[in-house]
């Protein structure tokens, strides 16, 4: 595991040096085994630039881009906050570790799988409340969420994760309007919604399609 923890440190000097996110995000990377998220054949990799299978044709997203998205958040410990896309599961237990309550949605009942196993062993389990389902439709229940996170692109901005943000919350997403995928932080102002663009970006598509069920 030591030659892990050479790798973690080493990735978050390669962020630092490139100053992608705050002290409180880079230290949560170095934190958080990333390793533990991926098959263990691609650990070594997982502290590369590189994003990674997680399987059924889905990727965990390189640490440039999760730094970055989660920078983008301007998160604070003790906010709710909704993920769209729990994927690999790492997203999330970085959330928790930044002292976010965490919901988090994905539409592939066996990467949800993958990911409550890998945050049991982290001991993040309880902390972390998800389930399998389309994310357009978001976590009413759970609403309204000062931060929303959505790491799928949809064609357009999904009108209820936009009901369920917060009065002056932020939700970050990348939209893909045809012409590249551009990333967005939209923050709510009452019944307004100003958005920001964040620059260029590349993510597996927003399908609303469900596939499989959690036992
Ligand atoms: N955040 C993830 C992580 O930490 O590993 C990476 C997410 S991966 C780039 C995008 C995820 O969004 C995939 O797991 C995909 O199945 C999921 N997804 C796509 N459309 C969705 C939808 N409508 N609702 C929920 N999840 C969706």
């Amino acid at each position: 595991m030591s030659e892990f923890r050479v790798a973690r440190e080493r990735m978050v000097e390669r962020l630092r040096a490139a100053g992608l996110a705050g002290e409180a995000v880079l230290g949560a990377m170095a934190e958080l085994p990333r390793h533990r998220f991926v098959e263990p054949a691609l650990g070594r990799r997982a502290y590369g630039r590189d994003s990674l299978p997680i399987g059924h044709d889905q990727t965990l997203s390189h640490p440039e881009v999760v730094a970055f998205m989660t920078e983008s958040l301007r998160l604070a410990p003790g906010q709710r906050v909704l993920e769209v896309g729990t994927g690999s599961g790492y997203q999330a237990a970085l959330l928790c570790l930044l002292g976010a309550e965490v919901w988090t949605v994905e539409r592939i009942a066996p990467l949800l799988d993958g990911a409550r196993a890998a945050w049991t062993e982290l001991r993040l389990a309880d902390r972390i409340r998800a389930r399998v389902g389309d994310g357009h439709a978001g976590w009413p229940e759970g609403a309204p969420f000062d931060r929303i996170l959505v790491t799928a692109a949809p064609r357009e901005l999904p009108p209820h994760l936009l009901a369920q943000l917060a009065h002056g919350g932020f939700l970050v997403l990348p939209l893909d309007g045809g012409g590249g995928q551009r990333l967005v932080r939209v923050r709510r102002e009452g019944e307004r919604a100003f958005r920001e663009d964040l620059g260029a970006c590349s993510f597996v598509p927003m399908r609303a399609r469900t596939v499989g069920e959690s036992p």
